[in-house]
């Protein structure tokens, strides 16, 4: 299948709509929404940037940065005229363009409560990245400021639009395998750039931060419920490197009826799978929460899902619901909220040493 023909026939089934529904139709469709990127580091160059330009429902038409020497580049690239140039001090007036509909938050994880709210006060919806916030309190403000001034607010979790993720969730809801029974969740890599903010604790760094929230999404949307209680433990394998941060967590969630999940993330070990066991088989992914190309296989069959972009699904899925009221996949705040709240909940079980927490 072509692949803009497979995307949106992906997006229209797992919107929970049926296929022969033509929710793209462009007699629909007033204008694509202009999107504005704020922070051009390296999801912005890398993923975001490139995948507007395959969104059939939104287009950049802003940028956001302190770098001056960024912005002729992303200017040609992105065809982004001066009024589309804005810096940290200016962001405000973003309020102003007409043809920004969506800011979209792509900045350190401490500045994500303060863009994010600064954006919606200007008018705009905003897609926020993960982890929403730095805890749960922050997460909850920005709900609130949304509810308030009547714009949306969605996360930037992109594997709600991978086919492979998708399959899964159609495998715990239709027990095609029996039910779901245990989760094995793990998503780490070594980080080597010692400066990175990342390893910085008041950017909101840290491995369950960055990589780790990535298996607290999986086991919530594959299990569909909110762990009942939870133990966590941390580990650190270099005290100078990770002297700020946590660098190696592993915890286990327990959901009702018996299911569990066991789940690790980690700044000093490379890790990438998701297993589901099931009563009568398994689906196993690896590498799971990649952007580049997810891979798996079941006890029953290698999976194999033409390539698609997981972004520009995403960003466009979003777009539809705007514009059309198409639902969404599930990537609104109340998700960046849930995962904040089994954030704080893990912190809380390893400062008072692995003690179960109930949620
Ligand atoms: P990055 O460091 O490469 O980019 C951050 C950008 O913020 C830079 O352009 C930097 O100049 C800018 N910035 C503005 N003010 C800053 C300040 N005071 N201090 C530091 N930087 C400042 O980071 P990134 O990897 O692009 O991550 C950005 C966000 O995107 C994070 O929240 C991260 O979790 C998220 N992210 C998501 C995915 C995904 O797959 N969904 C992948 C990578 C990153």
């Amino acid at each position: 299948m072509e692949r803009r023909s497979f995307n949106k026939t992906l997006a229209s089934s797992i919107a929970g709509i049926s296929i022969s529904q033509n929710i793209f139709s462009h007699s629909k469709i007033r204008k694509k929404l202009g999107v504005a990127l704020v922070g051009l580091g390296s999801y912005s160059k890398g993923a975001l940037g490139p995948a507007l330009l395959e969104t059939e429902f939104c287009e950049l038409k802003a940028i956001v940065t302190g770098t001056k020497s960024k912005v002729n580049e992303w200017k040609l690239k992105y065809n982004i005229n001066d009024n589309g140039v804005y810096n940290y001090k200016n962001f405000e007036s973003i309020a102003n363009n007409d043809q920004v509909d969506i800011v979209y938050i792509v900045l350190p994880n401490n500045m994500h409560k303060e863009y994010t709210i600064k954006a919606l006060e200007a008018g705009k919806h905003v897609i926020c990245e993960k982890p929403m916030a730095l805890n749960a309190e922050e997460a909850k403000e920005m709900i609130e400021v949304s509810k308030k001034v009547r714009k949306e607010l969605f996360m930037g979790y992109r594997l709600h639009y991978d086919p492979y993720h998708l399959e899964c969730i159609n495998y715990c809801r239709n027990k095609t395998f029996g039910k779901l029974n245990v989760v094995l969740a793990e998503f780490g890599y070594g980080i080597s750039n010692r400066d990175h903010w990342k390893l910085k604790k008041s950017y909101g760094g840290g491995a369950l931060m960055d990589v780790g929230i990535y298996a607290i999404q999986a086991a919530r949307y594959c299990t569909g419920e909110e762990p009942i209680s939870l133990s966590a433990k941390e580990y650190k394998t270099d005290q100078t490197k990770f002297n700020e941060v946590d660098d190696t967590i592993v915890w286990q969630m327990e959901f009702l009826n018996g299911k569990v999940a066991n789940c690790a993330t980690s700044f000093s070990a490379s890790m990438n799978n998701l297993h589901l066991g099931f009563e009568k088989g398994f689906a196993k992914l690896h590498p799971a929460y990649t952007w580049r190309k997810v891979s798996g296989y079941t006890s029953k069959k290698q999976l194999s899902f033409p390539s698609i972009n997981q972004q520009a699904l995403h960003m466009d899925g979003i777009s539809n619901y705007l514009i059309n009221k198409i639902p969404h996949n599930n990537v609104g705040a109340d998700e960046g909220l849930k995962d904040m709240i089994v954030i704080d909940k893990i912190f809380e079980s390893i400062s008072n040493n692995g003690q179960t927490i109930s949620l």
